[in-house]
């Protein structure tokens, strides 16, 4: 029955397969918080836990009225989504028909062309600076009239870096298509363009619970966009898509912040502790606003692949970013841990580096 699925599904990869068990091994894979919820947010789960033969909420109005008061936006303003990924694809089905053009400037966030491929949309891709920022005449040239949608991750993901406020609103000043900036790493880096969506109808922010506040096993992700794509959104979800029990702990996260603040702060402190030791075992460290490390191998004369392999082999699992899409085979990313965790990578790499410990 191969030949009655559709020819651009046909075309997707399969998901790579999980690394857990999370029991064993020390896990820098994935951008997460090393660091489980607040007590006050597993309480709240517990007491959601008891009432879920309810349905959820559909329009999510205490969430929404959260995080407007946390974004300093309005509810009307707001969606909430089953992850921010899961908004990726909404998006898409709501802005991109089959064979449209979506403009991607890579490397980036994989999900973003996948997604596209997934509704039939036709990836464009446009190639980062060598620094990874964004040239604004380097993209225009790829804007067409045709062209419906533009993926920024900013910060972006593998590379870690951002791009001003000023970049973004020159983008925005050039062109008709929607402009999707996804802060998922926002509250590492501290730089949003979310105060620009009552100025320009065509910009929406993406924003994630899964990174900075440490829930990505609940899925719960928002944008930030004018009234009527945030009324769009709503119409083409799914009505029950995020769980209640995912709804009351975001609700509670966020009055919980200053758990997560220094949550990000510890991050922060050994984010630049890592970047340090990493350039002293001679890796490239490129400048980070999240809280994952992108790390050139080129200097130590091994492809990615085999250095996160002879990792792997130690029960220690980074992710390999060598030739992804804009990428050559010498890099590859690591979320920053607990501080333990942390000096695991540092002591594997020195064993694969054969660097004596000092
Ligand atoms: C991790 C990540 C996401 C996914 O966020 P979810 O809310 O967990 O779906 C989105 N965008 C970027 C750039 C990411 O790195």
């Amino acid at each position: 029955m191969k030949h009655l699925i559709n020819e651009h599904i046909r075309a997707l990869n399969p998901p790579k397969a999980d690394l857990f068990n999370h029991d064993r091994g020390v896990f820098l894979d994935k951008s997460e918080l090393p660091y489980g919820p607040s007590p006050l947010v597993i309480q709240e789960m517990i007491k959601a836990a008891t009432t879920v033969n309810r349905y959820p909420e559909i329009l999510h109005h205490s969430l929404r009225t959260a995080i407007a008061n946390y974004t300093n936006t309005r509810k009307e303003q707001i969606f909430v989504g089953n992850g921010s990924d899961a908004i990726i694809e909404l998006l898409l089905k709501i802005f991109v028909k089959f064979g449209e053009n979506v403009l991607i400037p890579i490397p980036t966030f994989f999900v973003y062309q996948h997604a596209t491929k997934i509704v039939g949309g036709n990836p464009i891709f446009v190639n980062r600076l060598d620094d990874f920022g964004l040239e604004v005449p380097r993209l225009l040239q790829k804007v067409t009239p045709e062209l419906k949608l533009i993926f920024i991750a900013n910060p972006n993901n593998p590379t870690a870096n951002y791009v001003s406020r000023e970049i973004i609103i020159k983008i925005l000043n050039e062109v008709d298509c929607i402009v999707v900036v996804d802060e998922c790493y926002y509250e590492f880096c501290q730089e949003t363009v979310i105060d620009l969506v009552d100025q320009y109808p065509n910009l929406v922010v993406l924003r994630s619970f899964s990174k900075s506040f440490g829930l990505a096993g609940l899925r719960v992700g928002y944008s930030i966009a004018n009234e009527t794509i945030i009324d769009y959104l709503y119409r083409v979800a799914k009505p029950f898509s995020v769980n209640a029990i995912a709804l009351a702990a975001a609700v509670v996260a966020l009055k919980d912040i200053d758990y997560v603040n220094s949550n990000i702060e510890k991050i922060c402190q050994e984010r630049e502790i890592m970047a340090q030791n990493l350039a002293q075992l001679g890796c490239f460290v490129y400048p980070s606003s999240t809280n994952f490390l992108f790390i050139g191998t080129h200097s130590l004369r091994i492809p990615s692949k085999q250095l996160v392999q002879a990792l792997q082999d130690k029960q220690i699992f980074v992710q390999d970013c060598g030739l992804q899409a804009g990428l050559d085979e010498y890099c590859f990313k690591a979320s920053i841990g607990t501080p333990a965790d942390n000096q695991v990578l540092l002591k594997g790499l020195k064993e694969i580096l054969q660097i004596r410990p000092n």
